[in-house]
C-alpha cells in the first residue's frame, strides 16, 4: 500500500476565508487519504481540493469520498491545474466551484464554469454518511447475536439470518473465489433467491468469470447482482489502466468500495465468507459485527482449511479453476499471485505491498457507531 505522509493536510488562508464569507475554509491536497481529510474538514464550510496536475485524478476520488463516505455537505472547490474538459466530471463528483490556475484557458473556463451554478445536494439513495448516526434497528444487539450463534453450525446461522433475523433485508457478498462455493451452497439450500452481490471490477481472471457462471447454474442461485465501477469515474481516475499499480487503495475504492457503497443502504446485513484462519485482520473475526453502521454476518468465521476442503468433498462442489494452480485466495488478476510454500492463504493478494484488504470490510476510523 502506498503510504501517504502523515502530516497536517489542511491549510487555511485569509483569502479563502474572505471568499467563503468568513467561514472556516481549508485546503487539502487531492492525493490525501479521505479519512485523514475528513477529520480535518469536520468544521469547515468550504474545502478546497488542490489538483497538482490535471492528469492526476485523485482529487476526484477524494471529492467523492468526502461527499459519499464522510457526508461532507459544505462547499467543495477544485483548485490548481485543471482543464475545462474536466468541468462536467468535477461537478458530477460533488464540486460546487472551481478555481483553475491556468490563465491560458480563461475563455474556455468562463463557459465551463456555468455548470457550477447549483450547489451540491446529497442524494437520497447514497450510503448513510458517517457523520450521521444511524438509527438502531432490531437485530443490532451484537453481543446477544454473537452469544446466540456461538458454537452454532454455519448453515444454522445462515438459516436464522436469512429467514428470521434480517429476512428480506440481507444479501451475500461473494468474490466467487477459491472457497466461495461452501457458503453459496449452504445459501442455495436455504433460499436460492437471496441476493448475491458480485463485484465485477473489470480486472477479474477469465477463470473467475467462467466459475461464477458455472457455479451459479450448478447451485441454482437465482439472484446474482453484478456491480461494476462507474464508467465515467473509471475513465477519469484510471484512464491508463494502471491505477492498481500507482495506488491500489484508490483502485479498490473505485472498483470495489464505491460500487458497493451505492447499494449497501438497501440491506441491513451482508453475509461474507471471511474466516479467522485467513490471518491478518481476520484473526479476531466475530460471527456478527457492525462495520460503518451495517451488519456483517460471518457464519464461517471459525472454519479452517481442513473443514472447507471436507465440505467441498462431501458435496462434490466444483473448484475454482485456479485453485489447482496454487491460488488460495483469488481476487483481481493484477493483484493476485499463487501462494508461495510458506505463505498463508492470503499472502498472494497484493504480494509485496503493505495491503491486505480491499476496503469493503474496513471500518472507517471516524465511523459514527
Ligand atoms: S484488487 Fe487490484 S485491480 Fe482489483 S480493484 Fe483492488 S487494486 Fe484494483
Amino acid at each position: 500500500m502506498l503510504q501517504l505522509e502523515r502530516k497536517p493536510l489542511a491549510r487555511e488562508t485569509a483569502q479563502n476565508q474572505i471568499e467563503a464569507g468568513g467561514g472556516h475554509v481549508v485546503e487539502i491536497p487531492g492525493e490525501s487519504d479521505w479519512r485523514d481529510a475528513a477529520e480535518q474538514v469536520r468544521d469547515a464550510v468550504q474545502v478546497d481540493i488542490r489538483f497538482s496536475s490535471f492528469k492526476d485524478g485523485r482529487g476526484f476520488t477524494l471529492a467523492t469520498q468526502l461527499r459519499e463516505r464522510a457526508g461532507f455537505t459544505g462547499r467543495l472547490r477544485a483548485v490548481g491545474d485543471l482543464i475545462p474538459d474536466q468541468a462536467r466530471y468535477l461537478h458530477r463528483v460533488g464540486f460546487d466551484d472551481v478555481a483553475p490556475e491556468r490563465t491560458d484557458l480563461a475563455a474556455d473556463w468562463a463557459k465551463a464554469r456555468a455548470r457550477f451554478s447549483h450547489a451540491y445536494q446529497p442524494a437520497q439513495d447514497k450510503v448513510t454518511p458517517i457523520f450521521r448516526h444511524r438509527q438502531a434497528r432490531p437485530g443490532d444487539d451484537l453481543a446477544a447475536l454473537n452469544a446466540r450463534y456461538r458454537g452454532a453450525d454455519a448453515a444454522d446461522i445462515l438459516r436464522d439470518a436469512i429467514r428470521n433475523e434480517w429476512a428480506g433485508r440481507i444479501a451475500v457478498l461473494s468474490s466467487f473465489g477459491a472457497e466461495a462455493a461452501v457458503g453459496l451452497h449452504m445459501i442455495a439450500r436455504i433460499a436460492p433467491d437471496t441476493p448475491v452481490i458480485f463485484l465485477d471490477t473489470g480486472r477479474l481472471f477469465a477463470q473467475t468469470e467462467q466459475y461464477q457462471r458455472a457455479l451459479t447454474e450448478t447451485l441454482g442461485l437465482t439472484n446474482i447482482r453484478m456491480l461494476r465501477p462507474d464508467a465515467g469515474e473509471a475513465a477519469a481516475e484510471d484512464g491508463d489502466d494502471r491505477l492498481w499499480q500507482r495506488d491500489p487503495d484508490a483502485c479498490c475504492a473505485l472498483r470495489k468500495v464505491r460500487p458497493l457503497d451505492k447499494v449497501i443502504g438497501e440491506y441491513d446485513a451482508l453475509i461474507t465468507g471471511r474466516k479467522r484462519f485467513h490471518g491478518g485482520e481476520r484473526l479476531a473475526l466475530p460471527v456478527v459485527e457492525r462495520i460503518n453502521g451495517r451488519i456483517r454476518v460471518n457464519p464461517l468465521a471459525s472454519w479452517d482449511a481442513e473443514k472447507v476442503n471436507a465440505y467441498f468433498q462431501r458435496f462434490d462442489l466444483p473448484r475454482h479453476p485456479l485453485s489447482d494452480m496454487g491460488y488460495a485466495s483469488i481476487g483481481c488478476w493484477p493483484c493476485t499471485a499463487p501462494v508461495q510454500d510458506d505463505g498463508d492463504v492470503r499472502s498472494g493478494r497484493w504480494a509485496g505491498r503493505n495491503k491486505t484488504e480491499c476496503g469493503i470490510h474496513t471500518p472507517s476510523r471516524i465511523a459514527a457507531e
